[in-house]
Parts: structure tokens; C-alpha cells; sequence
């Protein structure tokens, strides 16, 4: 079928996202994908049976708008014990279908036609497209090579008086950096005495490795007054196809995000959220996630050591990323495209993660898999 009149394409810079394009040819080519982002073991049993008692027990309709009070509450203790801020369940969390969502809504929300948002590049490739559907523009700053550090000094030149917003994430997707507390301290001096907002990804603030402690943006309160958080279980409790999150904002802030969050999905999935909401007391979870990864995390590290990759340093999140200039000079999407069809290993092109395509020969691999998996990918990696 064919629509003959005209179309407006509010996004025509955008095709599909690199997600969905290499998980595809992955599974066509029947490759191993260490593309896309998601575990490849299952969830803990009790969290599938806890979401199951909730649907016989008969949660099945709509949760309220910001989400279950029950859950919303245990996300308020939990961000008190680990960041020492407090945020009211009843104002200032709101519970969401996935911290892409939870993005979406802030920007749309809060950015209007002409404001400027500031993007650290690489970064998640979600960012650009909700900006530029709310008619804001996103003014890009390109993170050092091949350190991945932020250079505060220059990025100060990114700012003018329509920035309304920036965004940060850390631990960092795709490069596996962290902000460090002398980031925080030099992003909190930036915007002293500015209107600008930050949207602080923080989906990966579990996933933090050799003894660092996350930096949310929720420890300092210069930081945490102008800031929107964004949350997800699917990282936290390997559930990444249940989609769901939450974002914590100063109230004034969530009143305008929660207009706008009404008419996107209005709420959350319930029996989901119960389970949740009972889940998120083990607290042992969430605090040995990190141990768990780094075992993963070294694993991958030591088995590319010997080969023709080099290695970025991984501080936190679930990816590694590796330069193979030493292999081929192809630009990243052939050399993604060709390790998936021909040596089938899928891997994600850093290049996807920048509004220029910059291409620095880097490719993204997820070690959230199975040893096995991983292992099977090692042997062929290391034959290259
Ligand atoms: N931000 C980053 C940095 C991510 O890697 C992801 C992964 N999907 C998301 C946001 C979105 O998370 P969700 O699956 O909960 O929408
Ligand atoms: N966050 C995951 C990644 O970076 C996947 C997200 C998605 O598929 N949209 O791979």
C-alpha cells in the first residue's frame, strides 16, 4: 500500500535505529549478538512468579498516572540510602513504561521550539530524535578521543542563551565511562547561576566496576535542584522487555513532566510494577549486580587481550567497546555488518551514536551474556 498525498517527515535525518537494524541481521545470519543491549539469561525466578501472583490476585487495570504508591515509596527509600537525597513518592517520582519513555516525556515536556539542548557525543541514540520532535535543536559536543573524558572547559563554549537543557549519562553508553565526582563538581560550576536543566541517564548506575561508586546527579544538591533522573529496571533486574523505569525531578519540575507524560501512556504496567515494588526490597540485588558484570566485564577484557583489538577502558554499563584499526580500515557499519554476515559476531558501530556519524573505527560489544556466549564470540574475535 501507498499514501499519495503528502507527508510531512519531522524526522528526516533519522532512519531506523542501529539497535534494531543489527539485531535483525544477527539473528538472519544466525550470529552471536553482543549488539544489542540485553541479557541473554533469563531474570530471577521469584520476580517472574511475583508478577504472576499479582495478575491472579487480580492487578490487571490501569495503575494510578505516577505509579503504584507501594513502589514509588521503596524507589524514595532506596535513593535516600544511596544518594543521601531525598525525593517525595508523592510529588517527585514518577514510575514509567521504560526509560526511553521517561526521556521522551522530560523533553517533550520541557523543551520548546528553538531551545537548545546540549548532547555529549557519543550518546544514546534516543536523545536526538525527542529533541528534534519538540522542535528544539540539539548542539552537539564531541567527547575527546580516544579517552572518552568531557573537557568542561570547552564545552562551556556550547552554551549560549538558549540552551535550556543538558544531557548527561553516566555510567556511560556506549563507551563504558564514568563521571567522576570532579565532573559533577565542574558541571554543578557550569550551570551556577544558569536556568539550564540536566536529564541525567543513569539507567546503568548499578553497573559500576573496580570499587568506583556511581555519581547521580541526586548527591548534589546544587545538581539534584535542577535535574530530571531517569531509572530502568530492564538493566537492573535483567527484564529489559518489560520496559520499565522512573524518573525523580524536583516537584515543580514532575508537575510539567507529568502533564505531558498523561497523554504518552498514562501509566505503567501493573502486575509489573507490584512485582517490583516487592522485588526492590533485596536490596542485595541491586548492590552485587555490579560484582556479577565485572566477572563478565573481565572475562571479555582478558579473552581480547592477545588479539588485534584495542581495548577502551570500561569503568561501568554492560559494553565494551574496541578500536580494530589494526585490523581494517572499513568504515564501522561495513565492519559491523561484515563481522555479523560473514564471521557472525554482531557488534554495534560507535559512529551510530553521533549526529555527524564520526567514525573513530570503534565498535560496541554487550558482555551481558551467557560465559558461554561470550566465550564463543571470543574465538572467533580473536581469530581477526
Ligand atoms: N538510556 C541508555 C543509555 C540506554 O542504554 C538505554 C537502553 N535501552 C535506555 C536509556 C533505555 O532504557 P529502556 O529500555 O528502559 O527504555
Ligand atoms: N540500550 C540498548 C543498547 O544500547 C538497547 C536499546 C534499544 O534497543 N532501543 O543496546
Amino acid at each position: 500500500m501507498k499514501f499519495e498525498g503528502h507527508l510531512n517527515n519531522k524526522l528526516p535525518n533519522i532512519g531506523q535505529t542501529i539497535f534494531a537494524t543489527m539485531s535483525a541481521l544477527a539473528n538472519e545470519h544466525d550470529a552471536i549478538n553482543l549488539a544489542q543491549g540485553f541479557p541473554d539469561f533469563d531474570c530471577h525466578a521469584d520476580l517472574k512468579n511475583l508478577v504472576n501472583d499479582a495478575m491472579k490476585k487480580g492487578f490487571n487495570q490501569y495503575a494510578p498516572m505516577p505509579g503504584l504508591m507501594s513502589l514509588r515509596e521503596i524507589i524514595a527509600r532506596k535513593t535516600e540510602d544511596l544518594y543521601s537525597a531525598i525525593y517525595h513518592p508523592e510529588s517527585e517520582i514518577t514510575i514509567v513504561p521504560g526509560a526511553t519513555l521517561g526521556i521522551f516525556a522530560a523533553i517533550q515536556a520541557l523543551i520548546k521550539e528553538n531551545d537548545e539542548v546540549i548532547v555529549i557525543e557519543p550518546a544514546y541514540d534516543s536523545y536526538i530524535p525527542a529533541i528534534e520532535l519538540a522542535g528544539g535543536k540539539a548542539i552537539v559536543y564531541e567527547m575527546l578521543f580516544p579517552e572518552y573524558k568531557i573537557d568542561w572547559h570547552q564545552l562551556r563554549k556550547f552554551i549560549s542563551v538558549r540552551t535550556k537543557m543538558i544531557i548527561i549519562n553516566t555510567p556511560h553508553n556506549p563507551t563504558g565511562t564514568i563521571l567522576t565526582n570532579e565532573d559533577m563538581i565542574k558541571l554543578e560550576k557550569l550551570l551556577s547561576g544558569t536556568d539550564i536543566l540536566v536529564l541525567s541517564d543513569e539507567v546503568y548506575e548499578h553497573i559500576i566496576f573496580d570499587g568506583f561508586e556511581h555519581q547521580s546527579v541526586a548527591r548534589y544538591p546544587q545538581l539534584a535542584n535542577r535535574s530530571i533522573v531517569v531509572s530502568s529496571f530492564g538493566k537492573t533486574y535483567h527484564t529489559t522487555g518489560w520496559k520499565m523505569g522512573y524518573l525523580l525531578a524536583p516537584e515543580n519540575i514532575m508537575v510539567l513532566i507529568r502533564k505531558a507524560y498523561q497523554y504518552m501512556a498514562f501509566s505503567a504496567n501493573t502486575p509489573v510494577q507490584y512485582a517490583y515494588a516487592e522485588f526492590l526490597k533485596r536490596k542485595e540485588f541491586y548492590i552485587e549486580l555490579s560484582s556479577s558484570y565485572q566477572l563478565k566485564r573481565d572475562l571479555f577484557r582478558k579473552g581480547l587481550k592477545g588479539s588485534n583489538f584495542k581495548l577502551i577502558e570500561c569503568n561501568g554499563s554492560y559494553f565494551q567497546s574496541v578500536i580494530y584499526d589494526k585490523i581494517s580500515d572499513m568504515k564501522d557499519v561495513d565492519m559491523a555488518v561484515k563481522l555479523t554476515i560473514e564471521n557472525k559476531v554482531a557488534a554495534i558501530p560507535v559512529s551510530a551514536f553521533y549526529k555527524r556519524k564520526t567514525d573513530h573505527k570503534v565498535l560496541r560489544f554487550c558482555f551481558a551474556k551467557k560465559d558461554d556466549t561470550l566465550l564463543r564470540g571470543l574465538d572467533i574475535l580473536c581469530k581477526l
